[in-house]
């Protein structure tokens, strides 16, 4: 624009070109706003403001740019040697310019609609993007990505985002006051009753019953949050001797004088294992065929844990093995064959009675190791680990990996279900590193800059579940499956004292490390300063939580597309880096590289140090050929388990091709196309894969990077 001088009377020129009066009070308004945000010794005064502003009037020029009055602030901050005002201000002005802009969401939405939009469509390997309600729930997260951006968060926050300093995990959800994941307080919903779609849900009388209403809690559940969830399944116990009893009851009422009594006995046992295998059924396969409001079946862990204190332990054990008897055979596909379902995940606790050390239950366990070997889950809980590890206490992780740290209620007993997280903001590692080549010095620094950044967007997170009300969903607050608050009422003190948790994540220890000491974090030196970096993230999270009272956690980031976006952000900003953004995904939090040649038994004991630390959320897996045919070697894994690490998973292939029939491992060719090795079939509606892809199994295929790190996986036995 041209900027016309009448007398002193300067003119501006906008962005679109119009030619309006010069206004000093803007001017004002937004360095001030920017000094408002700094410390105080980088705050200029109000007659530093003036002057630049007085330099800026007094250019001699009658029209100027809007854009060079920017520019000639920032040059006169930085003159003044305020940089980090500088920068502030430079951040403000970013955003101004972001909120001017209309939505973004038009090419992303329409790209969805006509199947194109391949980042969002591959974002969950649990989404089938093609399908009409997945899409509207897709569609609704494009809309809150965008206000997430523009409106809701502060820029600087959204600026490190976009940057991959960090990642804001679920702002397609962060638009609403719904929070991450959960451990359902289930036992308090079947015994005191609950209510859904406002109808009255009474205690069940009988096992079946029972497993229809856990189903039915567990989809509304899925419905108003975004991450996992978790049910243990020692509650349903008690159900299984009610309907024992029932039976009981009738068949003495009926035949009491003309059966012996273990007659009736064989009878009662031959009907409640009719039952127990019906209910089992009833939440194997609803949970696959749900389809929640979030377009995917739900996130749901079923936790299976013999308790030795446990009144109903002998009805658990039974429960416990159909639930993994029905795993190992699997689910049938549309044409009619068995293939390893997805959900719900299981995790299976070791303990002193089922350790494989000739304890009662080891035949559960050898049941549960060839369910492993054969479909991937279960996974596997140590109760000799985790109670080194959390004051004694064994219970579920709340989906697939986030941990509650201990609570106490005000009668100093411990309490774990009924809480939940407040969600996540994962920090890129391999970033610092790049960014400080070798110097450790300024490596440290950029770390405490980032943690800070990283506060303060988890703070955001946490900021806007406060004020909510139960009112948001009755069947988390009001209901019993987090608490049962009045309607109305908010759910404040439920986010405060660490009843709740809040997570910083990381990605790509293995990277710093090489790009820090130009080793694996494996060797002696590289596992000295991985060591360091997972200590000072853990004092962060500590302090925070002294400071707040907030339940500050560190978690390892399970990463299914972040492995892949922070990898190709570094790549584009920085090139190729070998070991590092050349292999287009990041490591997933402290694991061991993929590629690297490992024992099982070292990687699980080399991972377990981290999981102590990083005590907010862990997970170590070993990547098994098919070892269905070698039992006892699995065996032994499951014994090393028990004593050396917290929470360990199997990762073997267990895939099917429709058109030649083929049951092993579907191979990931040169083109990193998933292809038949019997047929050389590579079309995906004609094959079912199943893989890690996080905490949990995937189904529907990957993204680049998340295709190239599966096919990079080393075998590690
Ligand atoms: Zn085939």
């Amino acid at each position: 624009m041209v900027f016309e001088r009448k007398g002193t009377e300067v003119k501006v020129i906008k962005r679109d070109g119009r030619v309006v009066d010069y206004n000093r009070n803007k001017i004002l308004v937004a360095v001030r706003k920017a000094n408002a945000e700094v410390e105080k010794f980088e705050k200029v005064s109000e007659d530093d403001i003036d002057g630049i502003i007085a330099s800026i009037e007094n250019s001699g020029r009658d029209t100027v740019q809007v854009e060079d009055i920017q520019d000639m602030i920032e040059q006169k901050l930085m003159a003044a040697g305020k940089f980090v005002l500088a920068k502030t201000y430079i951040i403000y002005r970013y955003t101004r310019e972001l909120v001017r802009k209309a939505n973004t969401t038009d090419d992303s939405i329409m790209s969805l609609i006509q199947n194109s939009n391949k980042d969002v469509m591959e974002e969950n390997s649990n989404k089938n993007a093609y399908i009409a309600s997945t899409q509207r729930d897709l569609i609704a997260g494009e809309v809150s990505k965008d206000l997430t951006k523009r409106v809701l968060l502060p820029e600087k926050v959204v600026q490190a985002h976009e940057e991959g300093v960090l990642h804001f995990h679920d702002m397609d959800y962060f638009v609403q006051p719904i929070f991450n994941c959960c451990l359902i307080n289930i036992g308090d919903m079947l015994e005191n009753g609950t209510v859904m779609n406002g109808k009255l849900i009474e205690s069940p009388k009988s096992f079946q019953v029972a497993c229809t209403v856990v189903t039915q809690v567990i989809a509304a559940v899925a419905s108003s949050q975004y991450g996992g969830q978790s049910v243990d399944i020692r509650h349903l116990g008690k159900y299984l001797r009610k309907s024992a009893d029932k039976y009981r009851a009738r068949y003495n009422e009926r035949f009491g004088g003309t059966l012996d009594a273990d007659v009736i006995e064989t009878m009662v046992e031959e009907r409640v294992n009719d039952e127990l295998r019906s209910g089992v059924q009833t939440i194997q396969y609803q949970i696959n065929t749900l389809m929640t409001t979030n377009g995917q079946s739900p996130f749901v862990t079923l936790f299976l844990n013999l308790d030795k204190d446990d009144e109903y332990i002998g009805e658990n054990a039974k429960i416990i093995e159909e639930v993994l008897r029905q795993r190992l055979e699997g689910i049938k596909n549309e044409k009619g064959v068995f293939v390893t379902p997805a959900f719900p995940k299981l995790i299976y606790v070791l303990d002193e009675h089922n350790c494989l050390k000739g304890g009662k239950y080891d035949y559960i366990t050898k049941l549960a190791v060839k369910c492993s070997a054969k479909r991937l889950y279960p996974d596997y809980i140590s109760a000799k680990k985790m109670r080194e590890n959390y004051e004694g206490n064994v219970f579920s992780c709340m989906g697939c990996r986030s941990f509650l740290s201990s609570w106490q209620d005000e009668n100093g007993a411990y309490k774990w279900e009924g809480r939940f997280n407040q969600g996540v903001v994962s920090l890129n590692l391999p970033q610092i590193g790049i960014l400080a080549k070798d110097n450790e010095e300024y490596f440290w620094q950029l770390l405490e800059e980032r943690l800070s950044l990283c506060f303060e967007a988890l703070m955001c997170r946490h900021h806007a579940l406060e004020g909510v009300t139960s009112d948001v969903s009755p069947i988390h607050w009001q209901y019993g499956a987090i608490a049962r608050l009045g309607q109305g009422e908010k759910i404040d003190k439920l986010l405060h004292d660490g009843y709740s948790t809040i997570s910083l994540g990381y990605i790509g220890l293995y990277e710093v490390t090489k790009l820090m000491t130009g080793e694996s974090h494996t060797t002696e030196k590289g596992s000295k300063f991985a060591l360091k970096v997972m200590n000072r993230l853990r004092r962060a999270t500590d302090t925070w939580k002294e400071e707040t009272g907030l339940g500050f956690g560190l978690y390892g980031t399970p990463a299914e597309s972040l492995c892949y976006r922070f990898a190709e952000i570094d790549k584009r900003r920085f090139g190729e880096i070998e070991d590092v953004t050349d292999k287009g995904y990041y490591t997933n939090s402290y694991h061991v590289d993929v590629r690297e040649e490992i024992d099982a038994f070292r990687k699980f004991q080399f991972e377990s140090q981290f999981q102590t630390i990083s005590s907010g959320g862990a997970i170590s897996y070993v990547e098994i050929p098919n070892l269905q045919h070698n039992l006892p070697a699995l065996e032994e894994l499951v014994k090393f388990i028990y004593d050396n690490i917290q929470y360990a998973e199997f990762n073997t292939k267990s895939d099917y091709c429709h058109v030649c029939g083929f049951d092993g491992e579907i191979i990931i060719n040169e083109n990193l196309e998933w292809e038949c090795p019997n047929c050389g079939n590579k079309d995906h509606n004609k094959m079912n894969v199943t893989r890690r892809t996080c905490g949990y199994l995937g189904e529907n295929f990957w993204n680049v990077g998340k295709t190239k790190e599966i096919g990079s996986r080393v075998l590690h036995i």
